[in-house]
């Protein structure tokens, strides 16, 4: 039979199955290509930098028993990377394209010999100088890789942050992005990667901020002229960490500034860590030029968590409360709320509360009588675009109109109800509110408010707006 990069690949990928996971087999050999066989030196596709790091990091020595099986004594093993977004990225990899198996478009080959277990990968950390600024971490301790539950939802995220908190800046995960629906973990994950690495490497500066915090900074930075501080702040900072990024949108200056700190930052080999609840592709007003920053890395999902998965968080819950329930009653919950663990975990900690306050037996009807109201109570968080667009289509007009500056009577009303809800329905900041409603001040929304109790308990005809609108928010 002839031998070729196929078969060879096929009988190593035997060898490999039978003595790893069959998970890891499936995330880690399964994507791989047989590309080439050249002589003793077989080329593999792998998809992404990511993938190539892992296997050389977990696999190498699986990878040669099998190989040298295969191909004897000074076989070689040629990774070709597959890649979609090379632009910009600074990683050096390109130093080691051997010219002659140069492929023409978006994949590089790195040629690693065995014998050389970690290729010349160049560390670009620089080790800062003595510091006098001590920076708090901001970092939730409670939020652990430990206790952040692996299940296939998950499994990417979690092992790149795990690789990053491990060499932070030092792989190609750099940003890290995390991206996922409301109640997956996007937070926790995030603040594991920062737990983890004060723990290993206590010298570093570890940051964690909200978007929507660091906005608010921004803005009283330039409110406070000390624009170039806050900038300097945020440039000394060896692992930033910055949640819910969508919360960006719309916002040019603070991306503008966000833009140069990045910049900064990867320059000089320090991690950026991201999360948002939607991947780059589907994010809306968010420059270009930072999108395109945000994919340089690795982008992982967290999606929802499958039934098994969802059993072990709630049973890792409660053995952490040291709580015991019957198997049946987990089962139960984990069944039925299924899109979103922090209401999962909420629903289990009602039952815990039902039963120890009111000495009931915890059983399969008072799960049910709890997952009933937790399924109807837990509502679609609105936000504040939906707001205004839910104003905005009631009294017939356009977003922009209702944003614009015009003080005629019915636009100001319109805006101002799209204001009070906003404070009512949302977490978000009076200032926040306020910047994205037509770039209005705090003192405005705080007034809207106002105006908005005012006029719906002396003017009848407002008053039903305000419960129109609150039934269309569906409430
Ligand atoms: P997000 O930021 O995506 O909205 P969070 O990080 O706030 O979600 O997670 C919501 C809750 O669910 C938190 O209490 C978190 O600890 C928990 N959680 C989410 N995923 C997991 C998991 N895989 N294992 C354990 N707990 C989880
Ligand atoms: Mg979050």
């Amino acid at each position: 039979m002839e031998i070729t990069a196929d078969s060879v690949w096929s009988n190593c990928l035997d060898f490999i199955k039978d003595n790893i996971q069959p998970q890891a087999y499936k995330t880690w050999f399964e994507p791989i290509q047989a590309v080439k066989l050249t002589g003793n030196a077989l080329s593999i596709q792998v998809p992404s930098k990511f993938f190539y790091e892992w296997l050389e990091e977990h696999y190498v020595k699986i990878l040669k028993v099998a190989l040298t099986k295969e191909l004897g004594d000074d076989a070689k093993l040629v990774y070709v990377i597959k890649m979609e977004n090379t632009y910009g990225n600074k990683q050096p990899f390109t130093e080691k394209i051997p010219s002659a198996n140069r492929t023409p478009v978006k994949s590089q080959d790195v040629d690693v010999p065995f014998n050389n277990k970690s290729p010349e990968l160049k560390n670009p950390f620089i080790i800062p100088g003595i510091r006098n600024v001590k920076i708090e971490s901001q970092l939730n301790p409670s939020y652990t890789f430990e206790n952040f539950l692996e299940g296939d939802s998950n499994r990417l995220a979690r092992n790149a942050g795990i690789a990053v908190a491990n060499k932070p800046g030092g792989t190609s995960f750099n940003p890290l992005l995390i991206f996922g629906g409301v109640g997956l973990g996007k937070t926790h994950l995030a603040h594991a990667i920062g737990v983890d690495i004060k723990d290993k490497y206590p010298e570093k500066t570890v940051l964690y901020i909200s978007a929507e915090k660091f906005t608010q900074q921004y803005i009283d930075s330039v409110k406070k002229n000390n624009r170039n501080d806050f900038i300097h702040f945020y440039q000394i900072i060896d692992v930033l960490i910055i949640d819910d990024v969508q919360f960006l949108s719309g916002k040019t200056g603070t991306q503008d500034v966000f833009f140069h700190i990045f910049n900064h930052l990867h320059q000089n080999g320090k991690q950026v860590v991201l999360t948002s609840d939607k991947a780059p592709v589907d994010m809306q007003d968010i420059e270009q030029r930072l999108l395109s920053r945000f994919k340089w890395g690795l982008s992982a999902e967290l999606q929802t968590p499958d039934f098994e998965t969802r059993v072990s968080i709630l049973k890792n819950k409660l053995y952490r409360d040291g709580v015991e329930m019957p198997d049946e009653i987990v089962e139960y919950v984990a069944k039925h709320i299924k899109t979103n663990v922090r209401e999962l975990e909420g629903a289990i900690i009602s039952l815990i509360a039902q039963s120890s306050f009111n000495k009931k037996e915890i059983t399969i009807n008072l799960a049910k009588d709890i997952v009933d109201k937790f399924v109807k109570n837990t509502k679609r968080e609105v936000s504040i675009d939906y707001i205004q667009k839910v104003v905005s289509d009631y009294f017939q007009m356009d977003v922009s109109t209702l944003q614009s500056k015009t003080r005629k009577r019915h636009i100001v009303q319109a805006r101002q109800l799209a204001m009070f809800f906003a404070k009512k329905y949302t977490k978000a900041s009076l200032a926040s509110i306020g910047s994205q409603i037509g770039q209005r001040d705090h003192a405005t929304v705080l007034h809207a408010c106002k105006t908005v109790d005012n006029l719906s308990s002396t003017d009848k005809q407002f008053r039903k707006y305000v419960e129109d609108l609150a039934k269309k928010l569906s409430l």
